[in-house]
C-alpha cells in the first residue's frame, strides 16, 4: 500500500478544502465561510491515550502521527472501503432484481465479509490522535470509521445472537399471513401485496376492522423477542460510550436534544393537524352513519377508517374527504396514458427536470443498467430504490413502474436520490452519504412538490383548466396533506416508543400498553379493536421488526418543506406577499440559480455537520416548520373556515327562504293578521339566527387568510352592524326604528278644502303615498302648497327620536371598529372617500342641472304668474311647484316645460292600450329583450308564482319589487302592473334585479349580492334606456316608422327623460349629505332641522313651500330617513347607469361619440349578444370582487365616472344653453331672496 503524496493526495486535499472557500449566501446575501470551528480540535492531554471496541480491542494512540501521516492513511483506505461497498451494493442489487435463493446467499456472504475487515480496519485507525487535527473533514472521516466499527462491539457470541433475533423478528414479519374476510380457506394473504390495497379500499366497516386486527394478531409472535433485543443493543450501546441505544441512535445527528427538539416542531404543526383530524373525523362520521359510537364526535378515530394500517397516509380515503367532490380531481395518470407515456419517458422527464436547474444529463451507465420495468418470470423487489455502487460512475434505480401520476412522483425522488449521490461521489467514502439521514430522503421529494403542482403539470400539457382558485386550491392541499401531513405525529409516536423502550423507561409488560398510550395522544387514534397486554402491536410495521430508523423520515418531512420553500423563493416562484404565487403551486422548473443552491449542498454529502449543509439552501441552522405552515397557509384553518361557510350557505338559506316566502304571503294578504305574525316571527328568528352566526364567524382569524373571497365573505358577516350592540341598546334601536317608521307609515292628513271649511276627522286620513297622489293632481297653487306643508307637519314626531337614534347608530359603528355610523356606512362601499367623489361628480353635471333649473324656474314663473313673489327670477324654486314633495322627479310638470308644445305628443301607454296590451304581454317584451342579448330564459317557476297583477279580492301591497327566495332558483316579481309606459319601464327595471339575483345564485350567500349598493338598481335601468330609444319602439310597433327622433322631437324626448333620470341628482345628495353630517356628530340636534334646508337650498336649489322651524324634522318627509334606508345607493346606481349604458352601447356598436346618426340617447343594446355577454360576465361575479373590478369588466374603467351623463345629454343641453341665453335667464340660485335667507334657523316661538 505504498502511494506517494502525489496527484490522488492532492486531489484528496482539494476536495477538502473545496467547502472552506467562503461565498455569499444567496439568500442571506452573508459571507458565509462554512469551516465553523466545530467541534473545536482538542489539545492532545484531552485526548484519552487507549482506545477500546467493545471488550475486545484495544490500542494505545500514537501522537506522533501527524495531520499528513493522517491524510495519507486515509487515501489508503479509501480504494479498500469501496471495493467493500461496491462488492456488498452488487450483491444486493443482484438479489433485489432476481430474488432466488442463489442471489439471497450470495448477498448474505458479501455482507459477512465486510464486518471482519471493518474491525480490521478499527485498529489501523485507531492509533491516530484525530481528534487534534486542526483539519474538520479529516475529524469527520476518523469519527465516521470508527462509527462504522460500532457493530463490532459485541462479544462474537452476543453478536450472533442479535443476528439470530433479527433475523427471526424479520422473518416472522414477512411470512406473516392472514384469511380473507369471512373465509377460512386462501390464507396466504401477506400485507404489501394484499392487505394494503385491501384496506385502502374497503367501505365496509367491519371489513376494515377485520383485517386491521388480523395483521396485528398475526405478528404477535415479534414480541417475544423484543425484550431480549432491546437488552442486546442497550449493551452494545454502552460498549460504543453511550448511555443506551436511544442516545447511540440519537449521535448519528450531531444535534443536542433532537428528541425534544422534534416535539417541538410537532407542537408547532398540530394546529394544522387537528384541523384535519376534525374535519377528517365529521366526514367519516357522516360516512359511517351506522357507526358513530365508534367514531365519537370527539375523540380518537378507529385506525382503519382511515384506509391505513396505521393511520398514517390517509390518501386512500381521499374520496370520502374530498372537498368540492364535484370538481375533476387532480390527478393525471389518465392524461399520461392518453399522451402515449411509457416508464422510460417518465425517467426521461425526471432528468429532464433536472438538466433545465442546470443539473448534468444522468450518465450512459444509468440508462443501461437500471430496470424501470418488473421482468416477467423474475421474482423481484419492487420497493421503488435508488442504488449507487461506490465507484464513482455506477447509479442505478429499481422499480416496476405504472403510467401514473403517484408513480410520476416517485421516479423524481428516486432520480433526486441518483443525482445526491453523483454530485457527492468525489467525497471520500466514508463521507458518502447524506448531511444527515433526513437528507437523503428530502432531495427527491422536494422537486416532486415542484413536480406536482398544477403550474408544473399544465407545463408539461399533463393538466389542463386548472384554475388557481379556492376550491381547487383546497382540493389540491388536501389530497397533498392526506400524505405530506397525516404521517407526521406516527412518525413521532413510534420512534417515541422505542426510544422510551431502549432508554429503559418502559417495562416489557407494558410495551404495548405503552404503545397506544402514544399513539392515542400524538395521533388522536385508537386500535381498531380491544388490545391486551399480551399483544405486541408495535410489531404490526417493517421498521420495528427489522429494526429500521423512523425518525429521519421526520426529520426529512421538515427538511423538504424547509428546501422547496427556499428554492422557490430564489426561482422567484413564491412570495409570501403575493397571493398568485402560492407556495403549494410553485414550480422550480429551469430556475438555474434554484439548481444551482440546491447542487452546492448535495455536493458536500456528509463531509460537515448537516447544519452547514442545510445554512447553504435555507440560510438558516434549524428545523424549521414554518415553510410547511406556509404551504398549506391557504389552507390551514381556511379548509374549517370554508366547511363553515359552505354549513352556512346552506343553513342561512334555508332559513332566508322561510322568511322570504312568509313576507311574501303578507305582502299578498296584508289583512291576515295570521300571515303578518308568522312573518314577524321568522324576522325574529332572522335576527337572532345572525346574531349566532357572528359569534360562530368571529372566531376565524379571517384577516390571515390568503384566499380573497374567504376573507370578503367572513367581512361581510363581521360587519355585524346593529348586532355587535348589547342586547338593551339594540332593543332599544329596534323599538325607536319601529316607532319611526311607524309614525311616517301612519301618518295622515286632512284632504284640501278650498272654501277653508274644516274637513270632517273621518276623512283624514290620506298616506304619504295619497299625498304625493293629490300633489300631482292639484291644478291649485295652493293646495299644492298645503298638502306640502301638512304632510311634513304630520311627521314632526319622528324628531323626537332621531338624536337618540343617532347615538346608537354610533355606539354600534364604535362596536365595529369604525369612528361613527357615517365611517360605517361607508365602508361598504370600500372607497376612500367616496363622500366627496360624490361631489365631484356632482360638480361635473352641475352646469346641465342649472340650465334645467334655470329653465323650469322660467317656465313656472310664467305659469304661476299670480304668485310671482314665491317664484323668484334668481333665487331656489319653492318645492311644491314642481308636484313632487321633494322636488325629486319633475315629469308631472312636463306639460309645463315641453320646449315644443306644439309637436304630438308621443304617447306610447295610448298605443299599448290600442293595441290590447297585457300586463303578461308586457312581461313577455321584457323577457324577450333580456333573451335577446343572451340572457337565460326566464323559467316556468317564475311565471307560476309571480303576480303581476293586483289581486281585487285582497289587499295586496302593491309597490313593484323583485324577490330572490334565497334558494338558488326561485324568482319573482310582485307587481300590480297598469298597462302605461312607466310601468312598462319598470318591469324591465325589476327584470334586472332578476337576472342579476339568477346571474349570482352560485355564489356563497354573503357574496350573492350587488357589487357594491348601488350596482342592483343600475342593471334594469341600464336595459330601461333601450328601450326609449326610437328603434326600439318602432320595432315593437308602439311608435310610427315615420317618427325620427332628432331635432325638436329629440330636445323633448330628453327633457322628458332627464325629469325622471337625472333632476334628482342633487336630491339624493343632499339627503344623504345631510344624514352623513348628523351621523358624523358635526350637527346638533337643535340645528338638524334647519341644516337640512341649507342643503337642499345648497345643492337642489330649492325652498320650502312655507317656513320651517327648528322645532320641525322635515328630513322625516322622506321614507329613507324614518326607516334609515341608504340613499347614495341611487346616486351610485344612477351614474353607474350611465356608463354601462354608454359602454354597452359601444359593445354594440349602436353609439359612436364620431357619428351623429349614432347618439347615445337614441341607442338601443337590443339583440347584441357581444353587449349581452359582457353585462353577463359582471352580474354573474355578484360581490365576490370589490366593485371596481367588476364595473371594469363593462366598462374599461374603474372608477365612477360622469362623462356620460354629459354625453347622453349634450343636444338638451346645448339647446338650454341658446334658451336661457336668449331670455337673458340667471343659471343658477346664490343670488337669494331677501326674505329666504334662512328664516326658518333663526326664528322659534
Ligand atoms: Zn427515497
Ligand atoms: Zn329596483
Amino acid at each position: 500500500m505504498s502511494h506517494g503524496f502525489t496527484g490522488s493526495e492532492l486531489d484528496t486535499q482539494f476536495r477538502i478544502n473545496y467547502y472552506l472557500e467562503p461565498f455569499v449566501h444567496p439568500i442571506t446575501k452573508k459571507l458565509t465561510i462554512l469551516d465553523k470551528p466545530y467541534p473545536t480540535p482538542l489539545k492532545p492531554e484531552q485526548v484519552k491515550p487507549f482506545r477500546t471496541l467493545g471488550n475486545h480491542f484495544n490500542v494505545s494512540v500514537n501522537f506522533s502521527l501527524t495531520e499528513s501521516d493522517a491524510l495519507k492513511f486515509l487515501n489508503e483506505v479509501e480504494p479498500i472501503y469501496r471495493n467493500m461497498c461496491t462488492m456488498h451494493e452488487t450483491a444486493g442489487w443482484e438479489f433485489a432484481i432476481d430474488m432466488s435463493e442463489e442471489n439471497s446467499l450470495k448477498a448474505e456472504k458479501a455482507k459477512s465479509q465486510t464486518i471482519p475487515i471493518a474491525s480490521a480496519q478499527w485498529k489501523q485507525q485507531a492509533v491516530f490522535p484525530w481528534e487534534t487535527y486542526k483539519n474538520q473533514t479529516i475529524r469527520r472521516i476518523f469519527k465516521k470509521l470508527g462509527e462504522s466499527a460500532h457493530s463490532s462491539a459485541l462479544p462474537v457470541k452476543t453478536q450472533q445472537e442479535l443476528d439470530s433475533i433479527i433475523e427471526k423478528m424479520g422473518e416472522l414479519f414477512s411470512s406473516a399471513t392472514v384469511c380473507p374476510y369471512n373465509k377460512k380457506d386462501g390464507c396466504d394473504l401477506g400485507l404489501m401485496t394484499d392487505i394494503v390495497p385491501i384496506l385502502g379500499k374497503a367501505r365496509d366497516y367491519e371489513e376494515g376492522k377485520y383485517y386491521w386486527t388480523a395483521w396485528h394478531d398475526a405478528v404477535k409472535g415479534v414480541g417475544e423477542y423484543y425484550p431480549r433485543y432491546v437488552e442486546i443493543v442497550n449493551e452494545r450501546a454502552r460498549l460504543n460510550g453511550f448511555k443506551n441505544a436511544m442516545d447511540d441512535n440519537l449521535s448519528l445527528y450531531e444535534t443536542n436534544f433532537l428528541h425534544l427538539k422534534v416535539h417541538e416542531l410537532l407542537g408547532r404543526i398540530y394546529p394544522l393537524y387537528e384541523q384535519l383530524h376534525a374535519y377528517a373525523r365529521r366526514k367519516l362520521r357522516e360516512f359511517y352513519r351506522d357507526h358513530q359510537d365508534e367514531i365519537s364526535e370527539d375523540g380518537p378515530i378507529p385506525i382503519h377508517v382511515t384506509g391505513d394500517m396505521y393511520a398514517q397516509r390517509w390518501h386512500e380515503i381521499y374520496d370520502i374527504l374530498v372537498p368540492y367532490p364535484e370538481l375533476p380531481n387532480i390527478d393525471v395518470s389518465d392524461e399520461m396514458q392518453n399522451l402515449g407515456y411509457t416508464p422510460r419517458k417518465m425517467y426521461e422527464d425526471a432528468e429532464e427536470f433536472f438538466q433545465s436547474i442546470g443539473f448534468p444529463p444522468l450518465r450512459k451507465e444509468f440508462w443501461e443498467l437500471s430496470i424501470f420495468e418488473k421482468v416477467p418470470g423474475k421474482i423481484m423487489n419492487c420497493h421503488p430504490s435508488a442504488r449507487e455502487f461506490c465507484d464513482r460512475k455506477s447509479f442505478r434505480i429499481l422499480m416496476c413502474t405504472q403510467v401514473t401520476m403517484f408513480d410520476y412522483a416517485i421516479i423524481h425522488h428516486e432520480v433526486g436520490h441518483i443525482y445526491h449521490f453523483s454530485q457527492y461521489s468525489d467525497r471520500h467514502v466514508m463521507l458518502l452519504e447524506g448531511a444527515n439521514q433526513g437528507f437523503d430522503e428530502a432531495i427527491g421529494d422536494t422537486i416532486a412538490f415542484s413536480v406536482k403542482s398544477p403550474k408544473h403539470l399544465m407545463k408539461k400539457g399533463l393538466l389542463k383548466n386548472f384554475t388557481d382558485d379556492e376550491p381547487n386550491r383546497v382540493k389540491n392541499l388536501m389530497q397533498h396533506a392526506l400524505t405530506f401531513v397525516m404521517d407526521i405525529p406516527w412518525m413521532i409516536a413510534l420512534e417515541q416508543w422505542r426510544w422510551d423502550v431502549w432508554s429503559g423507561q418502559v417495562e416489557p409488560r407494558d410495551y404495548n400498553c405503552h404503545w397506544w398510550k402514544l399513539r392515542q395522544h400524538f395521533q388522536g387514534v385508537k386500535p381498531s379493536s380491544s388490545r391486551k397486554t399480551s399483544d405486541f402491536d408495535p410489531a404490526s410495521k417493517h421498521h420495528i421488526a427489522n429494526n429500521v430508523q423512523y425518525i429521519n423520515y421526520f426529520i426529512a418531512r421538515i427538511l423538504t418543506f424547509q428546501f422547496h420553500e427556499a428554492l422557490c423563493i430564489t426561482a422567484k416562484q413564491y412570495d409570501p406577499e403575493d397571493p398568485l404565487k402560492p407556495l403549494y403551486n410553485c414550480d422550480i422548473y429551469g430556475s438555474k440559480e434554484a439548481g444551482k443552491q440546491f447542487s452546492d449542498m448535495l455536493r458536500i454529502g456528509s463531509s460537515v455537520p448537516w447544519q452547514d449543509a442545510l445554512e447553504i439552501v435555507t440560510g438558516t441552522r434549524n428545523l424549521d416548520p414554518e415553510p410547511l405552515l406556509n404551504y398549506y397557509k391557504p389552507f390551514l384553518t381556511e379548509t374549517e373556515a370554508l366547511t363553515f361557510l359552505q354549513d352556512i350557505d346552506h343553513e342561512s338559506r334555508e332559513l332566508s327562504f322561510k322568511k322570504s316566502s312568509a313576507s311574501w304571503e303578507q305582502d299578498l294578504d296584508m289583512a291576515s293578521e295570521e300571515k303578518a305574525k308568522l312573518n314577524s316571527e321568522l324576522i325574529g328568528k332572522r335576527i337572532a339566527y345572525n346574531k349566532e352566526l357572528w359569534k360562530r364567524a368571529a372566531i376565524y382569524p379571517w384577516e390571515t387568510f390568503r384566499n380573497r373571497t374567504i376573507r370578503r365573505v367572513f367581512k361581510s358577516l363581521l360587519g355585524g352592524g346593529n348586532d355587535a350592540l348589547p342586547d338593551k341598546t339594540q332593543q332599544e334601536l329596534n323599538e325607536i326604528g319601529g316607532r319611526m317608521s311607524k309614525i311616517y307609515s301612519t301618518a295622515t292628513v286632512c284632504p284640501y278644502n278650498k272654501d277653508g271649511v274644516k274637513p270632517n276627522e273621518e276623512e283624514c286620513t290620506l298616506t304619504q303615498s295619497d299625498v304625493e297622489s293629490k300633489l300631482a293632481e292639484a291644478e291649485d297653487y295652493k293646495e299644492a302648497k298645503y298638502y306640502w306643508k301638512v304632510w311634513h307637519d304630520a311627521v314632526k314626531d319622528i324628531g323626537k327620536d332621531y338624536p337618540r337614534f343617532v347615538e346608537i347608530l354610533n355606539e354600534a359603528a364604535i362596536l365595529n371598529d369604525y369612528p361613527d355610523a357615517q365611517e360605517y356606512y361607508m365602508a361598504q362601499y370600500e372607497t376612500d372617500f367616496l363622500n366627496l367623489r360624490a361631489h365631484e361628480i356632482m360638480g361635473r353635471v352641475y352646469p346641465l342641472y342649472e340650465q334645467l333649473h334655470a329653465y323650469a324656474r322660467r317656465k313656472l314663473r310664467t305659469h304661476y304668474k299670480d304668485h310671482e313673489g314665491d317664484i323668484s327670477e334668481d333665487g331656489p324654486i319653492p318645492i311644491h311647484v314642481f308636484k313632487n314633495l321633494y322636488a325629486q322627479k319633475w315629469l308631472r310638470i312636463y306639460d309645463i316645460l315641453v320646449p315644443y308644445p306644439e309637436l304630438p305628443k308621443i304617447d306610447i301607454g295610448a298605443e299599448m292600450e290600442r293595441q290590447g296590451y297585457t300586463p303578461k304581454k308586457m312581461f313577455e317584451d321584457a323577457d324577450d329583450f333580456y333573451q335577446s342579448i343572451g340572457f337565460e330564459k326566464l323559467r316556468k317557476e317564475f311565471w307560476e308564482t309571480s303576480v303581476i297583477e293586483r289581486d281585487p279580492e285582497k289587499q295586496m301591497a302593491c309597490h313593484a319589487t323583485a324577490w330572490d327566495m334565497s334558494d338558488r332558483k326561485s324568482f319573482r316579481i310582485r307587481m300590480c302592473t297598469k298597462v302605461e309606459m312607466s310601468d312598462y319601464i319598470t318591469i324591465f327595471h325589476e327584470l334586472g334585479h332578476v337576472h342579476y339575483y339568477m346571474q349570482y345564485a352560485n355564489r356563497h350567500t354573503q357574496l350573492a349580492e350587488g357589487a357594491n349598493p348601488g350596482f342592483h338598481e343600475a342593471i334594469g335601468d341600464t336595459i330601461a334606456f333601450s328601450i326609449n330609444s326610437v328603434s326600439y319602439l318602432q320595432k315593437m310597433g308602439l311608435l310610427s316608422k315615420e317618427y325620427k327622433n332628432v331635432g325638436k322631437h329629440a330636445i323633448n324626448q330628453l327633457l322628458l327623460h332627464s325629469l325622471s333620470f337625472f333632476v334628482d341628482t342633487p336630491w339624493v345628495l343632499s339627503l344623504e349629505q345631510w344624514r352623513w353630517d348628523v351621523l358624523a356628530g358635526k350637527i346638533k340636534p337643535k340645528d338638524y332641522n334647519c341644516h337640512w334646508w341649507k342643503l337642499r337650498h345648497h345643492f337642489q336649489g330649492v325652498t320650502p313651500s312655507t317656513s320651517r322651524k327648528p322645532s320641525d324634522f322635515d328630513p322625516a318627509s322622506k321614507y329613507h330617513i324614518p326607516n334609515d334606508a341608504q340613499y347614495i345607493n341611487y346616486f351610485v346606481a344612477k351614474i353607474l347607469t350611465f356608463q354601462f349604458h354608454e359602454a354597452l352601447c359601444i359593445a354594440a356598436k349602436q353609439y359612436d361619440p364620431d357619428d351623429p346618426s349614432k347618439p347615445l340617447h337614441d341607442c338601443s343594446i337590443y339583440g347584441s349578444k357581444e353587449a349581452g355577454k359582457q353585462f353577463a360576465d359582471m352580474l354573474r361575479i355578484g360581490s365576490s370582487v370589490p366593485w371596481q373590478d367588476a364595473l371594469e369588466i363593462v366598462t374599461g374603467v374603474r372608477d365612477l365616472n360622469a362623462e356620460p351623463i354629459l354625453n347622453y345629454y349634450k343636444p338638451l343641453y346645448d339647446w338650454l344653453v341658446k334658451e336661457n341665453a336668449k331670455y337673458n335667464e340667471t343659471v343658477g340660485w346664490q343670488n337669494l331672496h331677501p326674505d329666504v335667507d334662512y328664516p326658518f334657523c333663526e326664528k322659534e316661538d
